[in-house]
C-alpha cells in the first residue's frame, strides 16, 4: 500500500510534487491557503482538506512547500500538536540557519524534521533530470520514506546537519546565478549591434558550456590543493581585460552594474599580490574576516 502523503502548499512546485504523488498512485491529501487552487488535483484523485490540522492528521509523511520558511513557521505553529509523531519535509528554499531554527523547533515538539531543496523546475519534477536534497537528524526516517520522495525527483541525502540541503542548494543556485548573470549581459551586448539573440544562441551555448566543463574541477583542484598559481588565466590578464567589457558596455549603451563589482575584487586580488594566480584565488579572497561586515 503505498504512503499516504500529505501537500501543504500548491503553488506552482507543490502542484507539481502533489501530481507527481498521485501519478505514482499515493494518496494525497492537499491543503493550500487559496483554496481554489486545489481544484485541479481534487479532479486527478487528491483528497482536499478544509483545514492544515485535518491534512496533517490525514498522512504520516506531510511535505510542505511554501514561498517562504517565515510562511512555513507561522503556518506550522499552532499544529505542532498535530504533527507530532509524523514526518515533516520542507522543502520551502530558505537558508541553512532557517532549516536548522525548523529542525530544532520540530525535535522539541516530537516530529520528525527533514529538510530539503528541490534542484528543478516545476516541469522537471518526476523526470530524470530532476533532484532533491535532503538533510536531518533523522537518516534512518529518510530512508523509510525515501521510496515515496523518489516520485518526485531523484533523492541525494547530504547529511545530518539539517541545514546541510539549504546550504547544497543555495550554493548549487550561486553557480547557476553567477551563470545566468553572464548569459543576460552577453545578450544585453550583442543584441546592442543588432545581432538577434537567436542567431547568438548556438555560439553562446557552446562557449558557457565549454567553459564551465573545464573550470568546475579545475578550480576544485586549486582550491583544494592550495595551488593557486595557473598557466591558463592569471588575474593580472583578467584585471587588465575587465576595463574593456565596462567600456564597451558604456559604449553600447548598456549598464555594467553586473559587472562592475568585478573590478574591485580583480584590483585587490593584484594589489595583494596575486597576479600571477589563476580565477580560483578569488574563491579564497571572498572570505571575510572574523567581524567584517
Ligand atoms: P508559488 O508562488 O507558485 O506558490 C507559493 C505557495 O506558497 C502558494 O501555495 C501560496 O499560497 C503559499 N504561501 C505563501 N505564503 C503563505 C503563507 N504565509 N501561508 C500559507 N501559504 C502560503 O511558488 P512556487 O510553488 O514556485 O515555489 C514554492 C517554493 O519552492 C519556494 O520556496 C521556491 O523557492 C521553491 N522552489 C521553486 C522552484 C520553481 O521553479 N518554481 C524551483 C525550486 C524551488 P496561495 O496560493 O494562497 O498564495
Amino acid at each position: 500500500m503505498p504512503t499516504p502523503v500529505t501537500v501543504l502548499g500548491l503553488g506552482l512546485m507543490g502542484t507539481a510534487l502533489a501530481s507527481a504523488l498521485l501519478k505514482a498512485g499515493h494518496p494525497a491529501t492537499v491543503w493550500n491557503r487559496t483554496a481554489a487552487k486545489t481544484g485541479p488535483l481534487v479532479a486527478r484523485g487528491a483528497a482536499p482538506a478544509g483545514t492544515v490540522r485535518d491534512a496533517i492528521t490525514a498522512s504520516p509523511l506531510v511535505i510542505v512547500c511554501l514561498t517562504t520558511n517565515d510562511g512555513v513557521r507561522s503556518l506550522l505553529a499552532p499544529e505542532a500538536e498535530a504533527l507530532a509523531g509524523r514526518t515533516l519535509v520542507n522543502l520551502t528554499n530558505g537558508t541553512p540557519a532557517q532549516a536548522r531554527e525548523l529542525a530544532d523547533w520540530a525535535a522539541a515538539r516530537g516530529i520528525t524534521y527533514i529538510d530539503g531543496g528541490i534542484m528543478a523546475i516545476p516541469q522537471m519534477i518526476a523526470t530524470p533530470a530532476a533532484y532533491i536534497l535532503y538533510s536531518g537528524a533523522n537518516e534512518t526516517a529518510f530512508e523509510t520514506h525515501r521510496p515515496t520522495l523518489e516520485a518526485l525527483a531523484a533523492s541525494k541525502w547530504v547529511g545530518k546537519d539539517p541545514g546541510a540541503a539549504a546550504l547544497y542548494d543555495l550554493s548549487l543556485l550561486t553557480g547557476m546565478y553567477g551563470m545566468v548573470m553572464g548569459v543576460v549581459q552577453a545578450y544585453a551586448l550583442i543584441g546592442s549591434a543588432g545581432v538577434p539573440a537567436r542567431e547568438f544562441a548556438p555560439l553562446l551555448r557552446e562557449w558557457v558550456g565549454a567553459m564551465t566543463d573545464g573550470l568546475v574541477p579545475g578550480m576544485a583542484e586549486a582550491l583544494d590543493s592550495g595551488q593557486h598559481l595557473t598557466d591558463v588565466s592569471s588575474l593580472g590578464i583578467n584585471q587588465a581585460a575587465l576595463p574593456n567589457f565596462l567600456t564597451a558596455y558604456a559604449q553600447a549603451g548598456i549598464s555594467d552594474e553586473l559587472f562592475r563589482p568585478l573590478q574591485g575584487l580583480l584590483d585587490r586580488s593584484v594589489a595583494a599580490g596575486h597576479a600571477a594566480d589563476g580565477l580560483s584565488r578569488l574563491t579564497t579572497l571572498l572570505k571575510k574576516e572574523q567581524g567584517q561586515g
